[in-house]
């Protein structure tokens, strides 16, 4: 087979390929869709990538990857795009084929920060949206427009109007996993490593912190400002049990137990640890643990084992079945096709940009707290 990719502008309009005509694609053009063969040169030229995955990929699968990774990562030089891949992307993805790796916080300010007009986010559809909050002149891309988020879709612009209305006066803390219309009503944002700061900044006796129950139950713990909480939750993160941690502990004394915020409660109560996901990985690459069970989404941990090979892990993980839509074969469509390409109304991003902005701000003045339990 050839390994040339074709580059030539083919087209403008409507394609026999049902592609849909964005504005990008009408500024930059769309390219036809290369042959995708594992061939010798494939294997040759892909085998640096390999070897950084081999302890979570299976030789078998890699054939599959391979042609597609080449296809991305070529094109992707020749759009002079870049690829931001979150913490739960699966590891092809997360070690192959991204540019800058993160949570949704770190991405939103690479994509503003990188010299890449065409950024396609690898990641849900609010973390796009925070990404064009921060670069509104760029084309932002996700490859698959339905990639949304349970936490995201349970808070509406009308149940901030309502909680406000209910208690006047008091901040409103929004976490980052809300839509772009939610975070232009709200005070500040926040993420889960610096909620605690975010929520003290006020020096108010009461603040509103929104979407995620668990999240704010958790902060609760560690502040004496009361926390108004909302029904908000995290579909992956809600499912996880006391009881799931401790039977698995019983079974392995020696096993260490970290979790994300989002979890229960009564999860992070059993916990040896509980941070943000970039505080998960920094703990285990920093503490080394025999062996560890990341309470999170399942290809975080994938992604941390790749990378450490002396920390055996223990995976009683849920898969987000939003972050699993954006696929290899969906980064290398948005990068032909230009699609699907985010918008945001720009009276509702001058509003949100205050808000995410006000918690780079908060971010610069105040190192960061991580969460411990003992
Ligand atoms: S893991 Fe939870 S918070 Fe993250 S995108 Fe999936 S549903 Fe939303």
């Amino acid at each position: 087979m050839s390994l040339a990719i074709e580059t030539k502008n083919i087209a403008k309009t409507n394609s026999q390929n049902g592609t849909i005509v964005s504005a990008a694609s009408q500024k930059y053009g769309i390219l036809a869709r290369p042959k995708l063969e594992y061939t010798d040169e494939i294997a040759r030229i892909t085998a640096p990538l390999y070897q950084k995955v081999k302890s979570v990929i299976p030789a078998a699968e890699w054939p599959i990857y391979a042609p597609l990774i080449y296809a991305i990562n070529k094109l992707k030089a020749e759009r002079g795009a870049v690829i931001l891949a979150h913490n739960y992307m699966t590891p092809e993805i997360f070690h192959c084929v991204a540019d800058f790796t993160g949570d949704s916080l770190q991405l939103a300010i690479e994509a503003a920060n990188c010299g890449a007009n065409i950024i396609i986010q690898g990641g849900v559809h609010f973390m796009a949206e925070t990404s064009k909050i921060l670069a509104p002149h760029k084309t932002i891309l996700i490859p698959d427009a339905k990639a949304g988020c349970s936490l995201a879709a349970s808070i509406t612009v009308d149940d901030i109007a309502k909680l406000r209305a209910k208690h006047p006066g008091v901040p409103v803390v929004t976490y980052v996993n809300t839509s772009a219309a939610v975070k232009a009503v709200t005070d500040i944002c926040c993420t889960s490593s610096n909620v605690l700061q975010v929520i003290e900044s006020f020096g108010t006796d009461e603040v509103i912190c929104i979407p995620d129950e668990h999240l704010a139950n958790n902060v609760a713990k560690q502040t004496k400002v009361k926390i108004i909480t909302f029904k908000g939750y995290c579909e992956v993160h809600d499912q996880f049990t006391a009881k799931e941690i401790n039977d698995f502990r019983q079974q392995d004394p020696e096993l260490t137990v970290i979790a994300h915020p989002e979890c229960p409660p009564s999860v992070v109560d059993v916990a040896d640890f509980s941070g943000s996901t970039k505080a998960m990985i920094d703990f285990v690459k920093i503490n080394r643990p025999k062996k560890v069970m990341m309470v999170t989404e399942c290809s975080m941990s994938d992604n941390v084992a790749a990378e450490v090979d002396d920390v055996e892990f223990i995976r009683p993980c849920n898969l987000c079945p939003h972050m699993k839509r954006i696929t290899l074969d969906g980064i290398l469509n948005s990068l032909l096709y230009l699609k699907d390409e985010v918008h945001v109304d720009p009276k509702i991003s001058i509003l949100a940009k205050g808000a995410v902005e006000r918690i780079i701000a908060l971010n610069k003045a105040q190192p960061q707290q991580i969460s411990r339990n003992n």
